[in-house]
């Protein structure tokens, strides 16, 4: 059984029943999960989760489904890496990745937030489903809503990524390619959303699709042996994941399922899309809408519908934000790979180098615990790095030829340990 009370306007506190809806009627709020705590609280313990499925739905009891969920089975539990290669170079103690570059079926962080909207859409009785998406959702979208047997609409901008059209187009939904922007698609999914009755993942079924960002902060703390982070940094587009991850950290705390302090939330934008970042800087309360500008297109939203909650989370937990420029993304994206094996796209570029750079200020200290949030996969942006990397070395099937070409790899190889030694002394 479930847990859901209903739900609750985040501003005014009107309360609804649970239904297709995001927007209170009364202030026009943006409406949440409400959840019984208390009964949560006698029944859930450490145990209980980890005797549960090795997916996001061993944290179901704090999930708005009723039932047995069967969407997303392989989704969630993605490793947390303890960094020490990546924690050398960035000068720092304690360092780990969250990575969602390898969660399944689609590779990124929104295969966490689509099983819980879908599972919620076939409990509302929905055979439509849809989004409005940067790529990484609409891929997600498409993937789960086939194998649930749903019809499904996928709206994105015109302009993404090969990889990441092709990863919707291969699993055969209604693909949409608007003529415009991020913001210009989820303006026009509004609309189609009003018309025609149909679940949007994250416009009328958005106060269930936020609450799987929550797991991903489960996750952290269960793989850290139930303890939080002093330091988390997190990517922000619309602003769904962060707030819930204070969310959760909030509950865990609350329900007594882990101890110490809340964690400090950093929020990480490109600088071509950073309106939540600027706000931050500015003291401001105001979030001034920009028109995106950089190679991070998943993260890329000029209008973030929950950038104030972003601010406010970030704000309340003490932490701060930094914003990346393109070569700054790109670097990171290479100092990922090559310190710890692990590829990124550019949104995950966006939160390294932010971290980086609030670590060198000091916002972060090195002697304390830091989660590093990656959140998609770099095999489905290819067109981010392509220049950026050595193509490799193309010889003839000849030993003789491989010879030369070791003699000259060994020898510029120790060119430039010579030039290192001779930089450090
Ligand atoms: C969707 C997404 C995010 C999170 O964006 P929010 O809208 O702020 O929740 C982060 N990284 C990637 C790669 C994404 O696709
Ligand atoms: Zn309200």
């Amino acid at each position: 059984m479930g847990h859901v009370i209903g739900l609750r306007c985040h501003e005014c506190g009107s309360k609804y029943e649970q239904q297709a809806v995001h927007v209170c009627e009364e202030c026009f709020g943006p409406l949440e999960v409400e959840y019984d705590y208390d009964a949560i609280k006698r029944t859930l313990t450490r145990e209980r989760i980890e005797s549960g499925p090795a997916n996001l739905w061993r944290y179901r009891d704090l999930l708005p489904v009723e039932g047995e969920p069967a969407i997303g089975p392989h989704s969630g539990l993605t490793p947390l890496v303890r960094a020490d290669r990546l924690a050398r170079q960035l000068g720092v103690r304690e360092l780990y990745v969250k990575d969602d570059s390898v969660n399944h079926p689609t590779f990124s962080y929104k295969d966490r937030v689509v099983p819980v909207a879908l599972a919620k859409a076939v409990e509302l009785g929905f055979t439509t489903v849809a989004c409005a998406s940067t790529g990484n959702l609409a891929n997600s979208v498409s993937a789960h809503a086939t194998k649930a047997g749903l019809d499904c609409y996928i709206f994105i901008p015109d302009n993404l990524e090969r990889g990441k059209v092709l990863g919707s187009a291969i699993y055969a939904p209604k693909l949409v390619a608007v003529r415009g922007n991020y913001d210009d698609v989820n303006r026009l999914c509004s609309e189609i959303a009003d018309k025609y009755g149909w679940a949007f993942v994250n416009i009328n079924l958005r106060p269930y699709y936020t609450e799987g960002a929550k797991t991903y902060a489960y996750e952290i703390a269960e793989q850290l042996g139930w303890r939080l982070p002093q330091h988390v940094v997190v990517p922000t587009a619309g602003g769904t994941i962060l707030p819930k991850l204070a969310l959760a950290f909030d509950e865990l705390l609350e329900l007594g399922l882990v101890e110490g302090e809340r964690p400090k939330i950093y929020t990480a934008q490109a600088a071509g899309s950073a309106p939540v970042v600027t706000a931050l800087h500015a003291g401001s309360d105001t979030i001034t809408p920009v028109k995106p500008d950089t190679i991070a297109k998943s993260i890329a939203i000029g209008d973030p519908a929950d950038g104030f909650y972003v601010l406010e989370a970030v704000r309340r937990s003490g932490g701060w934000g930094e914003a990346a420029s393109d070569p700054e993304i790109v670097e990171a994206i290479k100092l990922l790979a090559r310190s710890e094996g692990i590829f990124t796209e550019p949104a995950g570029g966006v939160t390294l180098a932010a971290t980086r750079k609030l670590i060198e200020q000091g916002r972060i200290p090195a002697d304390e615990s830091i989660a590093v949030c990656i959140t998609g996969n770099g095999y489905k942006t290819v067109e981010a790095v392509a220049d950026e990397v050595e193509k490799g070395h193309v010889i003839d099937a000849r030993l003789a030829d491989f010879d030369d070409l070791h003699r000259g790899l060994n020898s510029r190889e120790s060119q430039e340990k010579v030039a290192e030694k001779t930089i450090a002394s």
